[in-house]
């Protein structure tokens, strides 16, 4: 997709941010913990080769991925710390990964079995084995089935069987009965484990923030880099958080909107009175939801609502006087002492601030500050 350079409306990160949140939580690890910062969806949106860079420099010790290609961006970009992908990759690619030093998450050994055909003989392929301890997506559902995968590995010079792990669905949350039977089942697991691999992980920004780990050696940390908080509002992160992610913008157009003049695609905004309004250029395609209508931006510290329906490229806010074009809007982040966080925006579109973050697209250019 095309960059808007030429366009004021950009995602400033702040990278000194990332670095607080990474340094910050692996600080608090105990002794012999590592911490694998987790980079897919292009670093939930900051930016993937960007915050692997200050993930580096903040001490991490790996990189987690979704999909094989995240991971082989990282390699090209010349980053030589272990990457794990998390999500399945085929089979077909085990000696990709394997020639560029990219560990598997494997959740059964009819994988194995085919991955093996694929592996040319020099090339040994990592393994981290997934087990589905309650999260119900990938992973090995049975004690049993694991004790075999291991045998299968032991046998199989071709693997190198580098880790084994599982995902909390409910870390996130005050109720903590579902987290104990994942741990419960996690517990099963282990105890037909021969041995343990290099890496034991089994936390997510969550878990680390707010359980002991299961005796773990390593974290995905994910969220909380980017100075979210996981859990949404419900639970208090152990340190402040802070948000990496702003966005701003640029009055384009300002107008004086007459008394039943209306606003936007499908008139659904009709003005009770003369009053002021300012056209911002963005919009739904560049990940600014169209159910955003109704809600509202920040101009010099006073909040303005986005009136009428939000188009693809434009969306229009209604102020409190006139401005000149060129006047600077906060979409996301601070301004004057006054807040538009990603979870606000978030709590009004129904969702989660993770789905914001990744939802914005790549035209919006990003701008790395500090
Ligand atoms: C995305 C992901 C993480 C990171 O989760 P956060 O909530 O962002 O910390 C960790 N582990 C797995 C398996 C994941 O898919």
């Amino acid at each position: 997709m095309t960059i808007g350079i030429h366009r004021p409306t950009q995602l400033i990160i702040d990278q000194s941010a990332i670095y607080h949140n990474i340094a910050t939580e692996k600080s608090r690890l105990k002794p012999g913990v590592e911490l694998f910062q987790v980079v897919k969806a292009d670093g939930y949106g900051h930016g993937l080769v960007q915050v692997a860079k200050i993930a580096e420099k903040a001490g991490v010790t790996g990189f987690c991925v979704a999909i094989l290609d995240e991971a082989l961006t990282l390699r090209e970009a010349g980053f030589n710390l272990p990457i794990l992908v998390l999500g399945i990759t085929e089979p077909q690619y085990a000696d990709l990964m394997a020639s560029h030093h990219i560990s598997a998450t494997v959740g059964s050994i009819d994988w194995l079995e085919e991955a093996s055909r694929y592996l040319i003989e020099e090339h040994r392929l990592a393994i981290h084995l997934a087990l589905d301890t309650g999260m119900g997506r990938i992973g090995f559902q049975h004690p049993e089935e694991l004790r075999q995968a291991v045998q299968y590995l032991d046998q199989k010079p071709q693997f190198n069987f580098e880790g084994i792990f599982t995902h909390f669905s409910k870390a996130d949350a005050a109720d903590t009965a579902y987290f104990q039977h994942q741990i419960d089942r996690w517990k099963a697991f282990m105890a037909v484990l021969p041995y343990r691999p290099k890496y034991v992980h089994v936390s997510n920004s969550a878990t680390s923030l707010w359980h002991d780990a299961c005796n773990g050696n390593m974290i995905r940390y994910g969220v909380a880099a980017y100075g979210l908080n996981p859990s949404g509002t419900e639970l208090t992160v152990p340190f402040p958080l802070q948000p990496a992610m702003s966005l701003k913008t640029k009055m384009v157009f300002v107008k004086k909107l007459l008394k039943g003049y209306s606003v936007s695609y499908g008139a659904t905004y009709t003005a009770q009175e003369d009053e002021w309004v300012a056209t911002l250029p963005i919009g739904y395609a560049d990940g600014y939801e169209r159910r955003l209508q109704g809600f509202h931006v920040l101009v010099n510290g006073e909040f303005c609502e986005i009136i009428g329906r939000v188009c693809m490229d434009q969306l229009m806010i209604r102020l409190p006087r006139q401005f000149p074009v060129g006047t600077v809007v906060t979409v996301v982040g601070e301004d004057h002492g006054k807040t538009i966080s990603l979870q606000d925006v978030a709590d009004y579109c129904g969702t989660i601030h993770y789905e914001i973050a990744c939802g914005f697209t790549q035209r919006l250019k990003r701008t790395y500050i500090n």
